[in-house]
């Protein structure tokens, strides 16, 4: 990064330049020109203003040496000993990314009467576990969670750290880059690794439009979150390998602002994340009333009901429903879309499902080139033929 400099004695017009600036960045300040928050370092008044009128200045970078950092780290979600399936996930991909750099997988795991869980992470490609077994760590804490993540990454000098981007992982990783001084992409959907050790962290970026490519060039280390469902989860392999290192912090580090008194478990509801089979209603479906359709052909493939993001605005479906960026991501079996475009918005939460069958009008709807499988057609003929057909079947 670096800083934008003016130099008021160069501006001979300063209203002109201020036409320059595509944000709207730009005051005039009695007589003077300042720059106010809105500014996105687009630089165009550098290049397009006058001579030396704004010039930007880089700013000296700290070089930092990446030798000292090794390792994979992935931080283990769990609530009382259970651990989120999102973990495994993690290690997966963890797994991958240290054979592109030939360096270990570390898993943090912090709790109460946790260290025989601890055991099970090995089945799953970890080179070691860091545990972190204490009373204070029994429920998630922000503090006392932080001081100990803290401690570990001081010890272990792990190059990245992945974490789910649950309600803990959102809560937690943000604390700990912080304290590092160093990035954080949230929601990645892809993950890469460069060889020397720069994490590639790939999002979709201003409101879907672009896949961002982030990197932490000049920190370590650097933290990535990621949501459930978007990397594969390796098998369970019969044996175990690596090992379990039994960890202590100092327990004036554990202390803690936050009494926890109860810890009431929420009703588990099966949503449309647990879905094998999803139909998706999108805008091609013309009123409320014919999400009916959409209903029947769920109920005979054993499926619920999704919708996008309009259907919802709308007021259709409950907002649980949304598949996409800003909703749920799905990893059915099957997901069957009716008379949905595609949006990059939408395909973000669902582009990893078995199969993809997609029923929409226009051939050139984006849809298509994630579908599997298509027809091109009304929905409004197609589904009631596709439900009857199903119905035979089923009967025959
Ligand atoms: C920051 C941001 C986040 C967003 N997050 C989400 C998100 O989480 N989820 C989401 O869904 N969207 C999201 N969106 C919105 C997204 O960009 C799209 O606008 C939305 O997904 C479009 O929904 P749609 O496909 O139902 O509607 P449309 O784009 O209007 O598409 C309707 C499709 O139906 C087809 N069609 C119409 N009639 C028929 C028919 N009779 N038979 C067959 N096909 C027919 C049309 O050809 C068209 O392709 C987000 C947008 C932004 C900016
Ligand atoms: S850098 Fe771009 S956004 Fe910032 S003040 Fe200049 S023109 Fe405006």
């Amino acid at each position: 990064m670096g800083k934008l400099v003016i130099n008021q004695e160069k501006i001979l017009n300063i209203d002109e330049l201020i036409k320059i600036c595509p944000f709207g960045a730009m005051e005039n300040n009695q007589g003077r020109l300042e720059i106010n928050s809105a500014c996105k370092m687009c630089k165009l008044c550098v290049k397009k203003g006058p001579k030396g009128a704004v010039t930007f200045q880089e700013e000296n970078i700290k070089s930092i040496d990446k030798s000292k950092w090794k390792g994979i780290a992935v931080y283990v979600d769990h609530v009382e000993g259970n651990i989120h399936p999102v973990t495994f996930e993690l290690i997966g991909k963890a797994k991958e990314l240290s054979e592109k750099v030939n360096q270990p997988v570390f898993a943090l795991f912090m709790g109460y009467g946790i260290s025989g869980s601890a055991q099970e992470l090995l089945h799953y490609g970890v080179d070691e576990v860091f545990v972190y077994d204490d009373e204070n760590l029994k429920d998630f804490r922000i503090e006392p969670y932080t001081a100990v993540f803290e401690d570990f990454i001081n010890n272990v000098k792990p190059t990245a750290v992945l974490v789910g981007a649950t309600a803990i992982g959102r809560s937690l990783a943000p604390r700990v880059a912080a304290r590092f001084r160093t990035g954080l992409t949230a929601d990645c959907t892809i993950l890469d690794i460069k060889e020397n050790t720069d994490l590639v962290q790939i999002r979709p970026a201003f409101g879907g439009n672009i896949m961002a490519q982030i990197v932490t060039p000049n920190s370590r280390p650097q933290l990535a979150t990621v949501r459930y469902k978007v990397m594969n989860a390796p098998e369970r392999s019969g044996e175990a390998h690596g090992k379990v290192n039994h960890c202590t912090i100092k327990e004036e580090k554990l202390s803690s602002g936050i009494n926890v008194f109860k810890v009431i478990a929420k009703e588990k509801e099966s949503g449309i994340a647990d879905a094998e089979v999803i139909v998706v209603a999108g805008r091609g479906i013309k009123s409320q009333k014919d999400l009916a359709m959409a209903q029947e052909l769920a109920e005979i493939l054993g499926g619920q009901v999704a919708a996008t993001r309009p259907l919802i605005e709308a007021g259709w479906e409950d907002a649980k429903k949304q598949i996409g960026l800003s909703g749920r991501t799905v990893r059915p079996r099957l997901i069957i879309t009716l008379g949905v475009s595609g949006a990059v918005q939408f395909t973000a939460g669902m582009n990893n499902s078995d199969y993809i069958f997609a029923i929409n009008k226009d051939e050139k709807a984006p849809i298509f080139k994630v579908a599997h499988y298509g027809i091109v057609g009304d929905i409004y003929e197609i589904v009631p033929q596709l439900i009857e057909a199903l119905r035979a079947e089923r009967e025959e």
